[in-house]
């Protein structure tokens, strides 16, 4: 398989330190707040790395952090601490919501039938094993204190930007959303290992370390969590493309200074998911959710569905138009295969089926390209063969692409098989009164009002469906 390293910046034939397996490592949500769609939309191609990793054979080890300390509302070294922050809001502690916010991730990913990584660690779970890390640090000459912190030396490495090359001069201290000084650091690029003084001391959670009370950074973490579970190599570190730099950055330094040796060989960055204003952010308070998604009608595997249409390496721009591009192709491939008879008598017809998969398994094989691998599974519909080995083949490829198109195709036609349910006139008077006020707030280019119906009506369980002859409607 070839996979785009972001490392050498090119597309590499994935090749495991020991053959047949996989060590691989995400960086999790930082659990302060919702995962935003953006968010899910990074774990659902990892997921489908993983899946078709597993599928070609591969046994795969995958671990994934929960960031709950250390992330700064900066990726660097400056702002408060997002957790704080986000206890703050909320009136809570910080244990309080990790425990919410994980939970509710993980919910978030069943939905989109994303994979729990064999392991979850939180980094609060590891705190002697970010000490650990940093004295091996301190005692190899790598590190330093000032002031109070430990900081890592990036002087000290021949190599230190590995996915771009940054020049000093171009680096914002306090990276991206605050630029700040900080005299302690005796090069620009340093970064902080462990943390006892910030200038938000009212940090929750502080735990007893060699060099005072305090608490770690955000990139020791992954490098620590990596090696308890993984050991010193990885074969593919996944994450959004945002956290190329500082954080991958900063988690190679670290691990290969610590080892001695190159910690990981392939590099799996996920680009964004974009909306009109930029990239969608958590920070920025404003952003959509899965939870959202369901409100307004849409099964969350429309939006897998939608995710798989782009290939992972170009951004991707969410409108609700498009949503409901995705959606209406999406009821129509359910629609297709609800309509496939296979009679179990049928023998799978064993050339076509290794032709349609032979097209699909090349689709993935160049750098995970998800949306060709979509129209390999369009063109097994077309081929010239039985519905046996149709529905083989949709199955087969569900096991990578885990789109739930079978279970929606069974439900269709057990619908199509129950009577409708009665919806009573007074029912339909007040649908057919909602469909009306929607479609006259559009007109005055009232969004929100539009929106606020369509929403209203999803929480009685009716969804509306826009189609060329005005707007149908189902009703759960
Ligand atoms: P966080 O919870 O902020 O630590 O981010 C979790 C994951 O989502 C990381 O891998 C980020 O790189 C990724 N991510 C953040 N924003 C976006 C976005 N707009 N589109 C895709 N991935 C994102
Ligand atoms: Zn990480």
């Amino acid at each position: 398989m070839l996979l785009y390293n972001s490392a050498t910046r090119r597309k590499d034939e994935l090749v495991t330190r020991e053959a047949g397996k996989v060590a691989m490592y995400t960086c999790g949500p930082t659990v302060y707040h919702f995962a935003h769609i953006g968010n899910l939309r990074t774990y659902a191609m990892e997921d489908v790395l993983e899946k078709y990793l597993r599928y070609l054979g591969y046994e795969v080890r995958r671990v994934m952090n929960i960031t709950d300390v250390g992330h700064l509302t900066s990726d660097g070294d400056t702002g408060e601490d997002k957790m704080l922050k986000g206890a703050k809001r909320e009136h809570k502690t910080v244990l309080e919501i990790a425990k919410f916010y994980t939970d509710a991730f993980f919910e978030d990913c069943k939905a989109l039938n994303i994979s729990v990584p064999d392991v979850v660690e939180p980094a609060t779970n590891c705190i002697d094993d970010f000490i650990d890390m940093v004295s091996t640090l301190l005692d190899k000459g790598y590190a330093y204190i000032a002031g109070g912190n430990v900081y890592f030396d990036t002087s000290r490495l021949e190599k230190y930007y590995i996915f771009n090359d940054f020049s000093e001069e171009d680096l914002a201290v306090g990276v991206r959303e605050s630029v700040e000084e900080d005299g302690n650091k005796r090069n620009k690029a340093d970064f902080v290992l462990w943390f006892t003084k910030s200038k938000f001391d009212d940090q929750e959670l502080k735990w007893d370390s060699p060099w005072g009370i305090g608490y770690p950074g955000w990139h020791i973490e992954c490098s620590c969590i990596a090696k308890r579970h993984l050991g010193e190599y990885l074969d593919i570190h996944c994450g959004g493309i945002d956290n190329a730099f500082p954080h991958h950055t900063n988690e190679i330094a670290q691990s290969e200074a610590a080892f001695g040796h190159e910690w990981c060989r392939h590099w799996f960055h996920v680009h964004h998911l974009n909306t009109g204003s930029g990239k969608m952010s958590k920070s920025k308070g404003e952003f959509l959710t899965v939870s959202l998604l369901k409100e307004r009608g849409y099964d969350p595997l429309v939006y897998r569905f939608f995710c798989m249409q782009s290939h992972y390496r170009k951004n991707l721009v969410f409108t609700w138009e498009n949503l409901d591009n995705a959606k209406t192709a999406y009821n129509k491939l359910v629609a297709k295969i609800a309509s496939l008879k296979a009679d179990p008598a049928d023998e799978i017809d064993s050339n076509a089926f290794e032709e349609g998969r032979a097209r699909f398994t090349a689709a993935l094989d160049n750098d995970l390209n998800t949306s060709v691998a979509v129209t390999a599974l369009y063109d097994a519909l077309k081929l010239k063969t039985n519905d046996a080995t149709k529905l083989a083949l949709i199955a087969d490829f569900e096991r990578v692409l885990d789109l739930g198109l079978i279970e929606a195709a069974k439900r269709l036609n057990e619908q199509t098989n129950d009577e409708t349910p009665a919806v009573d006139g007074e029912l339909v008077r007040y649908i057919e009164a909602k469909i009306k006020e929607r479609a006259d707030a559009k007109a005055a280019k009232n969004y929100a009002l539009a929106d606020a119906v369509r929403a209203e009506l999803a929480e009685r369980g009716i969804t509306l469906i826009d189609t060329k002859d005005g707007t149908k409607y189902t009703v759960n």
